[in-house]
C-alpha cells in the first residue's frame, strides 16, 4: 500500500506540486497523466526518494519514506525520465552496478541480473557500452535496472518512450506481469497506453490533482449503443420506458438489416435499464444484435478535464 498525503514541492517560488494526496493498493496499475509541466516527474522523483517534498508524507507498506528512505528504496523500482548512467559502462556492468546499489546480495545477484536481462530482451547487447545503444535499447536498460530485486512498487516515467511497436507491446506485457506482484505507477502521454494498462488514473493539472478515478467510471457515459432490426418509426415504444431520454438514429446497414441507435439515459435510469430495453425490443419481435454502454474516448476526456479545470480557475479568479 502506498499512501501519499498533502505532497507539496516548490522550485524557488514556483509550486510544481501542490497538496496532492492519493493512496494505491497492491496490484493496481495507475496512470499518472497531465500536460507537459503538470508535475508528474516531480511527483515520481519524490515517490522514489530522489527529491524531498517541502511538505507532506509518503508511506510505503507502513514505512515513512522521508524518515527511512533506505528501507523504502529497497521496495521501489524507478525508471526515471533520463537514466543517470555512466555511458562508457557496458550493459552487463551497469546492471551489475545497479544490483549492488540496490543492495542485492552476492548469491542472488547473478540470477536477478539474468532475470532482468531476459525480461527486457537485452541479451544481444550485454557487452555494448550504454552510450552506443539506440534510444529504445537504453530504455530497456532503464527498465531492467528498475525491476532488479523484484520491487513491490514500480515507478515508471514514460516506460515505452522510444520503443518500436513490437517492443512497446512486449513492455506492456511485462508491466502487466510485474503488476501481479507489485503496484505500478506510470506516467505517460500516450492514451492507448493508459487504455491498455491502467485500472485507475490520476490527472494532474498545474501541480494539483484534478481527477482520481477508475478508468471504467471515467469512460462511462449515459449513452447505450443499440443495433437492432427495429426501424426508426417504431422507436416511440422505447422512449416510453422509464429512464430513457432521447434516441438518436445513427443509420441503417442494408446488407445486415441493422438499424443503429444511440440511446440517452436520463437520471431515473437504474442498473436494469439495459435489460429492460433489450426485453422491450425482443418482445416486440425485433432482433437485437448489440446493446452496449458507449465509452468516452480517453483523449476527449483528458481534454475535457483540462478545459473544466481551466473554467474552474477562471471562475475562482473572477470570484
Ligand atoms: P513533462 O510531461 O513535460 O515531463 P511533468 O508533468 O513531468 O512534465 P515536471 O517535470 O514535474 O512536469 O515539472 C513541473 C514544473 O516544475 C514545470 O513547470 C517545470 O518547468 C518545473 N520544474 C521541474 N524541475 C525543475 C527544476 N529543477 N527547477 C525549476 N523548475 C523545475
Amino acid at each position: 500500500m502506498l499512501e501519499v498525503s498533502q505532497l507539496t514541492r516548490c522550485y524557488g517560488q514556483f509550486k510544481a506540486v501542490d497538496d496532492v494526496s492519493f493512496s494505491i493498493d497492491k496490484g493496481e496499475i495507475i496512470g499518472l497523466l497531465g500536460h507537459n509541466g503538470a508535475g508528474k516527474t516531480t511527483i515520481m522523483k519524490m515517490l522514489s526518494g530522489f527529491l524531498e517534498p517541502d511538505h507532506g508524507s509518503i508511506n510505503v507498506d507502513g514505512l515513512d519514506l522521508i524518515a527511512d528512505p533506505k528501507s523504502v528504496q529497497r521496495l521501489l523500482g524507478y525508471l526515471p525520465e533520463n537514466l543517470p548512467v555512466y555511458p562508457e559502462l557496458t550493459v552487463i556492468d551497469y546492471l551489475d552496478y545497479a544490483a549492488d546499489l540496490k543492495g542485492i546480495s552476492l548469491n542472488e545477484k547473478a540470477a536477478e541480473v539474468q532475470r532482468a536481462i531476459t525480461a527486457t530482451d537485452l541479451t544481444s547487447k550485454l557487452t555494448s557500452a550504454v552510450a552506443t545503444l539506440s534510444r529504445g535499447f537504453k530504455q530497456r536498460v532503464g527498465v531492467a535496472q528498475a525491476i532488479l530485486g523484484q520491487p513491490k512498487f514500480l515507478i515508471l516515467d514514460e516506460p515505452t518512450n522510444g520503443l518500436d511497436p513490437e517492443q512497446t507491446e512486449h513492455m506492456r506485457q511485462l508491466i502487466r506481469e510485474l503488476a501481479q506482484q507489485a503496484t505500478v505507477i506510470l506516467s505517460t502521454h500516450i492514451m492507448q497506453e493508459v487504455d491498455a494498462l491502467c485500472s485507475r488514473v490520476l490527472i494532474l493539472r498545474t501541480g494539483q490533482l484534478a481527477i482520481d478515478a477508475r478508468l471504467d467510471d471515467l469512460q462511462r457515459t449515459n449513452h447505450l449503443l443499440v443495433d437492432s432490426s427495429m426501424s426508426a418509426e417504431n422507436l416511440k415504444s422505447l422512449t416510453k420506458l422509464e429512464g430513457i431520454g432521447n434516441i438518436d438514429y445513427l443509420g441503417f446497414e442494408s446488407s445486415t438489416n441493422i438499424h443503429r441507435y444511440r440511446v440517452t439515459l436520463d437520471s431515473s435510469a437504474g442498473n436494469g435499464i439495459g435489460a429492460k430495453l433489450a426485453r422491450s425490443i425482443v418482445e416486440q419481435g425485433y432482433e437485437l444484435m448489440r446493446l452496449q454502454p458507449e465509452q468516452s474516448d480517453l483523449e476527449t476526456l483528458f481534454r475535457e478535464v483540462n478545459q473544466q479545470s481551466d473554467q474552474a480557475t477562471e471562475v475562482s479568479h473572477a470570484a
